[in-house]
C-alpha cells in the first residue's frame, strides 16, 4: 500500500527525470546549432564574407523574442539567452576563420556602421592601396569599434576624426584619449553625399529623410531648401539607406553614399548635395600595437598635449616645432571633461618618432608641458609637400650652463624625464592659483581622513586662516588593518571638495586603485599616491594618464632612486605635473613611527627638477614632534610641508596621535612665517 507521501516522492522524481531529459535535448540542439555555425564559417571563409552581421543578429533576436512570446516565455530571458548563443557562435566562427585564414597580411577592421558606410568605404580605399582585402567587425557605436580592438576581436579600427565641413568629431577624440590604442595610419576620404530613395521617389515628393547628424551638418544648405521634410536620425549613413529600402515608401529618402545605393538596391535621387563640393573626412587607423615606420617613408606623428594656462604657453610649445623646422599639419583643441580650466591640444606633424630630431622635440616639450601623450607615428599620404629640403636644425636642450651648476652626482638609473639631466630648471606646478615649486614654500594641511562635514569645514577654515594653500583629506584610506576605518569614499570627496571651495583651497586626496583615478580626478585638484602604493605600477600608470597634478609619497622602505623610478612611470604616462613627498622611512629606530629622512630633500633636489614636499606627521607619529620637524624641513629647502590637523584629535578615526589641534597648527604656521589670511568662507 503506497502512502500519500510516497506518491508525492514518485511525482517529484518523475518531474526531475523529465527536466533532465529536456536539458539533454537543449544541449543536443545547442551542439547541432554549433555544427551549423561551423558550416556557415566555412561558407563565409570561401566567399570572403564577414564573420559578423550585426543587423542580421538584431533581426534574429527580435524574431526569437516574438516566437518566445507565443510560448509565453519572458522576452528578457529570450533576449539574454540568444545574445549568449549568438556571441558563442561568432566566437566559434572567428576561431574557425582564424585557423583557416593563413593569408599573410589579412586584417580584421572594426568600423562603426554597416557595409556602404563611409568608414567601410574609407577602409576599402586604405587597404586596397596595400593590396589587402580586410574582413570587418561592424559595430553600432565608435566605442564598440574601439572595444573590438581592445578585446582582440579586430586588429584595427577605422575611425573618423575630422571633416572639412563639419570639423572635429569630438566623440572620437575623447574615446581615443581614454583608450590606450596607437595611431597606425590615416586616410583622407572624399565623402560624396547623395540623396537616395526607393523606386518612384522624387525630391519634391519627400516627407521624411533618414540621416546621420554629421551628414545633416555637411548638407545643411541642400536640406534648408526642402520644405516640410522631417529628419529622422540614424547612427550610420548606410544604415539609413538600408532602412528606407525596407520601409519602401517613396516619400522617405536617405543621405548616404552611392555605394550604399548599389548595395541596398536604391535609386540615387540627387548627387553632390554637400555644402562643399570638396568634402573630405579624415579617418585614423588605430591598433593595440604601434606601427613601425621604416626610415625615409613619409610619415606623420600625432600627439595630445596640455600646455598650462599662462600667457604664451601654447606659443612656447609650438615654437619648439618651429625651432626644429618641423611642419605642423593639424592642431585641434578639446576641453578636458570636468576640468574647465584646462584644454587639450591634438597636434599632428610631419615626422617619425624614431627620428632623433623628433625625439629632441619631445624632450623639450616634456620640460614645459603639463601633459604629453604620443598617439603614434605612421606612414601617411596625407602630408603637405615641402618645397625644398633644408638642413634640419637640431634642438639642443636649453639651460646647459644651469645644469653644470647643479650637476647630479651620478647619472640617472632607470629614469630620465624626472632627472635634472633631462630638465635643468625646476618644475613649477600651478593648481587653482597656487604655485608649488616656485620658490615660496607652501603648506598643505587637513585631517588624515575626512570624517564628517563639520570636521572638514572647521579644518578648512583653520587652514585658510593660518595662510595654508592646499586642503588635504583622505577619503579612501590605505589602512594596515582591514578592521580600521576605511574612509568615506566618494561621499567624503564631495565634502572635501565643498569645504575647499568654501575657503578657496584646492584639495588633495589619496587614490588607492587604478579604477578610481578617473573618478577621483573628476573632483580632486591633486591626486595623492600613498607610501604603500609607491610601487603600484598600474596605479602609477593610471595617474600618468590623468590630467591632474600628482603627489607621490616615498614608500616606507624605498630608496630615493626607487622613488624617482616610480615617478618616471607617471611622467612617461604623459603627466608632467608631479611632486614628490618624503614622509619618513623604516629604520631600526623605534622612538618615532618612521624616521624622517631630511637628507632626501637636498639629494632629490640634486637629481630632479620636481617639487619636493615633506610630511613630518606620518614620519613622527607624534604631534609634539611635528613642529620641530616642519621647521627643519623649511630650513633644508622643501617646496612644501604637509601636516595632519584635526579639530578634536582625541576622537579622530585615524592618526589622531600625530594630528595637530587647530590652535597648535596656527602656532606652527606663525613659527614658519606664514601670514594669516582674513578668515571666513569665500
Ligand atoms: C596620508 O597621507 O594620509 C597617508 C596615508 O600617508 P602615507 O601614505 O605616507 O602613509
Ligand atoms: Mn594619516
Amino acid at each position: 500500500m503506497s502512502t500519500h507521501k510516497e506518491e508525492h516522492e514518485d511525482d517529484v522524481a518523475q518531474i526531475r527525470d523529465d527536466i533532465d531529459r529536456v536539458d539533454a535535448e537543449i544541449l543536443k540542439l545547442l551542439a547541432e546549432r554549433k555544427a551549423f555555425s561551423i558550416r556557415m564559417a566555412r561558407e563565409k571563409g570561401i566567399h570572403d564574407r564577414p564573420s559578423r552581421d550585426m543587423s542580421r543578429e538584431e533581426d534574429l533576436i527580435s524574431d526569437r523574442i516574438n516566437s518566445g512570446m507565443s510560448h509565453d516565455l519572458d522576452s528578457g530571458l529570450v533576449n539574454r539567452v540568444w545574445r549568449e548563443i549568438i556571441n558563442d557562435s561568432v566566437r566559434v566562427q572567428q576561431e574557425f576563420l582564424g585557423r583557416s585564414d593563413s593569408l599573410p597580411g589579412s586584417v580584421t577592421v572594426a568600423i562603426q556602421g554597416i557595409d556602404g558606410s563611409y568608414s567601410h568605404l574609407a577602409s576599402q580605399q586604405f587597404f586596397d592601396s596595400k593590396g589587402i582585402t580586410p574582413s570587418y567587425v561592424r559595430s553600432a557605436t565608435f566605442a564598440d569599434a574601439l572595444r573590438a580592438v581592445q578585446e582582440g576581436v579586430a586588429d584595427v579600427a577605422m575611425l573618423p576624426v575630422e571633416n572639412t565641413t563639419s570639423g572635429a568629431i569630438s566623440e572620437v577624440y575623447d574615446l581615443l584619449l581614454d583608450s590606450q590604442l596607437k595611431f597606425v595610419g590615416d586616410v583622407r576620404f572624399r565623402v560624396r553625399h547623395c540623396l537616395l530613395g526607393v523606386a518612384g521617389a522624387s525630391v519634391n515628393g519627400l516627407r521624411r529623410i533618414y540621416c546621420h547628424p554629421q551628414a545633416v551638418t555637411q548638407c545643411s544648405e541642400f536640406l534648408a531648401g526642402l520644405d516640410h521634410v522631417e529628419l529622422v536620425y540614424f547612427s550610420d549613413t548606410a544604415l539609413s539607406g538600408k532602412r528606407i529600402g525596407e520601409v519602401n515608401d517613396p516619400t522617405v529618402a536617405a543621405i548616404a553614399s552611392e555605394e550604399a545605393a548599389r548595395l541596398y538596391g536604391l535609386d540615387v535621387l540627387k548627387t553632390g548635395i554637400a555644402n562643399q563640393e570638396e568634402n573630405y573626412t579624415r579617418f585614423v587607423v588605430v591598433s593595440a600595437t604601434p606601427a613601425e615606420v621604416p626610415d625615409g617613408v613619409p610619415s606623420k606623428t600625432s600627439i595630445v598635449m596640455a600646455v598650462g594656462n599662462h600667457p604664451g604657453a601654447l606659443m612656447d610649445a609650438l615654437a619648439v616645432f618651429r625651432e626644429a623646422d618641423i611642419n605642423l599639419v593639424m592642431l585641434e583643441s578639446r576641453p578636458i571633461p570636468n576640468n574647465p580650466r584646462e584644454e587639450l591640444f591634438y597636434l599632428d606633424f610631419d615626422g617619425n618618432i624614431s627620428d632623433p630630431v623628433v625625439q629632441s622635440v619631445f624632450d623639450s616639450l616634456t620640460k614645459q608641458l603639463r601633459f604629453l601623450r604620443i598617439m603614434g607615428s605612421y606612414p601617411s599620404r596625407d602630408l603637405r609637400p615641402r618645397p625644398v629640403e633644408r638642413e634640419v636644425a637640431r634642438v639642443e636642450p636649453k639651460g646647459l650652463s644651469a645644469l653644470a651648476a647643479v650637476a647630479p652626482a651620478a647619472t640617472p638609473k632607470g629614469y630620465k624625464l624626472g632627472s635634472r639631466v633631462h630638465k635643468a630648471q625646476n618644475t613649477v606646478i600651478e593648481v587653482a592659483g597656487v604655485e608649488v615649486g616656485a620658490g615660496e614654500m607652501i603648506m598643505i594641511a587637513g585631517p588624515c581622513a575626512v570624517e564628517s562635514w563639520d570636521q572638514v569645514m572647521a579644518t578648512a577654515k583653520a587652514v585658510k586662516e593660518a595662510g595654508g594653500s592646499i586642503l588635504r583629506g583622505g577619503c579612501f584610506k590605505p589602512r594596515s588593518s582591514p578592521y580600521s576605518f576605511q574612509g568615506l569614499g566618494y561621499e567624503g570627496l564631495e565634502m572635501l571638495v565643498e569645504a575647499g571651495r568654501a575657503y578657496g583651497l584646492p584639495v588633495v586626496t589619496e587614490v588607492l586603485s587604478p579604477d578610481d583615478v578617473e573618478g577621483v580626478a573628476k573632483k580632486a585638484d591633486i591626486l595623492q599616491i600613498g607610501a604603500r602604493n609607491m610601487q603600484n605600477f598600474s596605479l602609477l600608470s593610471a595617474a600618468g594618464r590623468a590630467h591632474r597634478p600628482v603627489l607621490l609619497k616615498r614608500g616606507m622602505s624605498s630608496s630615493i632612486e626607487e622613488l624617482l623610478q616610480a615617478a618616471e612611470y607617471i611622467l612617461a604616462g604623459g603627466n608632467q605635473q608631479l611632486m614628490l613627498c618624503e614622509r619618513g622611512i623604516r629604520t631600526f629606530e623605534t622612538s618615532t613611527r618612521n624616521t624622517l629622512d631630511l637628507s632626501a630633500v637636498p639629494v632629490l633636489r640634486r637629481h630632479t627638477h620636481l617639487p619636493i614636499i615633506v610630511d613630518p606627521s606620518h614620519a613622527a607619529g607624534d604631534r609634539d614632534l611635528v613642529a620641530p620637524l616642519a621647521l627643519a624641513a623649511q630650513a633644508i629647502g622643501a617646496d612644501g610641508i604637509m601636516v595632519e590637523i584635526h579639530p578634536n584629535p582625541e576622537e579622530a578615526l585615524s592618526d589622531g596621535p600625530q594630528s595637530l589641534r587647530l590652535d597648535q597648527f596656527g602656532t606652527l604656521m606663525g613659527a614658519l612665517g606664514f601670514a594669516p589670511a582674513a578668515g571666513g568662507a569665500g
